[in-house]
């Protein structure tokens, strides 16, 4: 069966539309014409697009879906529809948040088993080195396992809050660096110096400040530049690809953008939280915002905008993370509420409203930041990432011009709270197709339709680091 997408928009260049059709076969993309040139056929299956914009499927390539292990703060199909409202065809699990963590191939296949009759849209996983791995003597041959099973990337902590996936010191670093490098694999690193953190809080805590913004001054901007700083080190001794997840300050960014230029192989993303929210609105909205890193100042954001834009940062991911609501986010104790914000269904209305409409972003940057630079990223850009002849057909049908207001009790994900709360958004995505087929559909009476769960597929990273 083909099936023939008409009336529609893709982007092309800056903030250039062109209207195509998009014929689909077999869940690929197999041209993509000006209206009425292609070879139509009697029995295409015809969809009338109506004049929408279609955009490449996003790829969150951060968030922590918590299943199995911990799952009554969110779990595989809850995640992954949220994700598919969102216009998310492929998300990429982190390894922490599970248990057991994805630190050997036997754990990734566990996980599998678990969360592969849940997805609603496409996966990879992320696998991990934590502490507790490399405790073990043959941590190598496990690492050389997930690059063997097609991990997205390795994640590492430099400081780390969780027992079952504890952070690494720098020479722990180097090591696993070293492996990687030979596997052909990134590492994803949360660059965040845990002397001094760990100093910061002993003291804060003795003397009895147990705010938030007390957390928030235990993690100062100057705990993520030196870990950045550190891994810039390691990046250059190693050869190593290292990326820098969620950035938050300014001038970690401007480590990563003068390694870049000094041809390192290192890369950053940062999340809508740090391009929304400063510290200030830890006052006002409480733990709710509460993040690791946290919110930094509004110098810092408007740099982390500059560098989205610039490219200097690669690509934005959510860090999507929610804890249980109220329960967890409101102990009464500011260190002990849990840090983290559900966003994988917001980013790409976010971005479009906040970033292209406010001409901060092009469409064509957007596109970039929300498809292209991550399937690059995790090695799967020969067949994600773009509208294109022999692409998946994963593609977002974007309604420009429909305003909106986010309400948390209208989100798909388990725990329902977002910081967005009350703010109009202009554009907001009609339906997702996951290689070809319908993953989401919401018609114009608010009616809302989700694909089975177990059409989402695990997808494997193909090509080794450039
Ligand atoms: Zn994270």
């Amino acid at each position: 069966m083909r099936s023939r997408f008409y009336n529609l928009k893709i982007p092309t260049t800056g903030n250039e539309t062109r209207r195509a059709e998009i014929v689909v076969e077999e869940g690929r993309i197999v041209t993509v014409d000006q209206p009425g040139t292609g070879d139509s056929r009697l029995n295409d299956d015809l969809v009338d697009l109506n004049h929408a914009l279609v955009l490449p499927g996003v790829i969150d390539g951060h968030v922590h879906f918590d299943d199995p292990g911990f799952t009554h703060r969110e779990d595989f199909a809850t995640g992954t529809r949220a994700a598919a409202a969102g216009g998310v065809s492929c998300v990429v699990d982190m390894p922490c948040t599970s248990l057991p963590p994805v630190t050997s191939g036997a754990n990734l296949h566990h996980k599998l088993g678990i969360i592969s009759p849940k997805a609603h849209v496409d996966f990879m996983l992320w696998g991990g080195a934590s502490a507790n791995l490399l405790d073990e003597p043959d941590w190598r041959d496990k690492l050389a396992e997930l690059a063997q099973e097609g991990v997205a990337s390795i994640k590492v902590y430099m400081l780390s809050g969780m027992d079952t996936f504890r952070d690494l010191g720098r020479s722990q670093i180097r090591q696993v660096l070293q492996e990687t490098e030979r596997l052909g694999v990134p590492v994803g690193v949360h660059a965040e110096d845990r002397d001094l953190v760990h100093e910061l809080t002993d003291w804060l805590q003795k003397n009895g400040c147990n705010g938030l913004l007390d957390y928030a001054s235990s993690r100062p901007a100057e705990a993520e530049i030196n870990a950045v700083n550190t891994m810039r080190t390691l990046c250059r001794e190693t050869g190593a690809r290292v990326h820098i997840v969620h950035v938050g300050a300014g001038r970690a960014l401007d480590v990563i953008a003068e390694a870049k230029s000094d041809g390192l192989p290192m890369s950053g993303e940062t999340c809508p939280h740090f391009l929304e929210f400063t510290a200030e609105d830890l006052v006002s909205l409480g733990s709710m915002v509460k993040t690791a890193p946290v919110l930094k100042s509004a110098v810092d954001r408007e740099r982390l905008w500059e560098g989205v834009a610039s490219g200097e940062l690669d690509y934005v991911a959510t860090d999507h993370a929610a804890g249980q609501w109220p329960e967890e986010k409101n102990t009464g104790n500011a260190w002990a509420d849990y840090g983290g914000i559900p966003g994988v269904e917001l980013m790409l209305p976010y971005l479009y409203s906040e970033g292209v409409r406010q001409k901060r972003i092009t469409l064509e940057r957007l596109v970039e930041i929300t498809s292209s630079a991550p399937a690059r990223f995790f090695g799967i850009d020969q067949r994600k990432g773009r509208i294109a002849p022999g692409f998946d057909a994963d593609l977002v049908i974007f309604d420009k011009k429909a305003k909106w207001t986010v309400r948390a009790e209208e989100l798909h994900n388990m725990n329902r709270y977002t910081p967005h709360e009350g703010q109009e958004f202009t554009g907001r995505v009609r339906s997702l197709y996951v290689r070809g087929e319908r993953a989401f559909h919401r018609s114009r009476d608010g009616r809302e339709s989700f694909s089975a769960a177990g059409t989402g597929q695990w997808v494997r990273r193909q090509s080794k680091v450039a």
